[in-house]
């Protein structure tokens, strides 16, 4: 594996890895890697010959009020969780290689960009599409892997490439949970045993509401309900919505087409969120427990 910090020198090795015809894998992170990014590593390494991971704390994407400072970081922890994965290029920039003195030029992403997180980050999914396009221009990748965990930002990924007509095909990665259903994120280090404890109302409403669907349930009202109920523990729930999964419009009454049951909250200081889709057919995809 290769550790790169230039733009320059990544262009180099890309290009000579890619001799050959080789497909050209991405995925973009923020770094303090788990078990769900190494799920979208396999999930490149499966399509794609070279698999190039970033790790960008990308300061475009916080609000003044956010984590940038103490988002958790172990770059050597992460290093050697790329090395043993088989990553072939690990991209990590300082802040200054991806914005330049007068950088003045976002992606604004529009309508997907604004309910939900983006109601409540404002400025986020511009510094998320802004980062996003600028490392696909430095990989310029064949496919590029998302998490599911980041149900709008992969909505607002997928619109970028079509709008801006990038020739990158978007894969998406089931949400990877810890056992007893926690999504995994990094954001997960900041609780506290008994926070983490407190975590879990989340995934339970989540569940509890795709049960109810399985079971034929499909009056947005009850689905909402329902996953109310655990979600009343949390310190401060700041959405739990189910919109449209294409459009991320509220969804349908009486759901007909694939919608996603959204949530974020806060447990003490930490904010996290999570989601699940109820679509028909859903109870074949990995991400149910049981
Ligand atoms: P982050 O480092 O949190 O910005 O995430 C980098 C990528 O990993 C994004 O595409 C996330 O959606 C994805 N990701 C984060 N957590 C998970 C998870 N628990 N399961 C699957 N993908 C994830």
């Amino acid at each position: 594996m290769q550790t790169i910090t230039k733009v320059a020198e990544l262009r180099r090795a890309i290009n000579e890895a890619r001799s050959g015809g080789k497909r050209v894998g991405f995925v973009p992170t923020m770094g303090y890697l788990h078990d769900g990014h190494l799920a979208l590593v396999r999930a490149s390494q499966m399509q794609c010959d070279i698999t190039v991971v970033s790790i960008f704390v990308n300061p475009t994407q916080f609000g003044p009020n956010e984590d940038l400072s103490v988002y958790p970081r172990d770059f050597p922890r992460d290093e050697k969780l790329c090395h043993d994965a088989d990553v072939t290029i690990l991209f990590a920039p300082e802040a200054q290689e991806v914005y330049p003195p007068r950088f003045h030029t976002f992606v604004d992403p529009g309508e997907l960009a604004k309910p939900l997180c983006g109601f409540f980050r404002p400025g986020h999914f511009r510094g998320v599409a802004t980062v996003v396009s600028k490392l696909f221009n430095m990989v310029q990748p064949d496919v590029a892997v998302f998490g599911q965990k980041d149900f709008q930002q992969c909505a607002v990924v997928r619109r970028m490439v079509i709008d801006l007509n990038l020739p990158i095909e978007i894969v998406t990665v089931p949400t990877i949970r810890e056992t007893d259903g926690l999504a995994m994120s990094s954001r997960n280090r900041y609780l506290s045993e008994e926070e983490r404890r407190r975590a879990l109302a989340i995934s339970r409403g989540l569940f509890a509401a795709v049960a109810k669907f399985q079971a034929g349930e499909r009056e947005a009202k009850e689905l909402l309900a329902i996953a109310k109920q655990h979600l009343e523990t949390v310190d401060r729930l700041q959405y739990l919505e189910l919109v449209d999964a294409d459009t991320l419009e509220p969804a349908e009454s009486t759901l007909h087409r694939p919608a996603a049951l959204c949530a974020a909250a806060y447990i003490g200081s930490t904010r996290l969120i999570d989601n699940i889709l109820l679509a028909a057919g859903y109870e074949l995809c990995p991400d149910t427990p049981a």
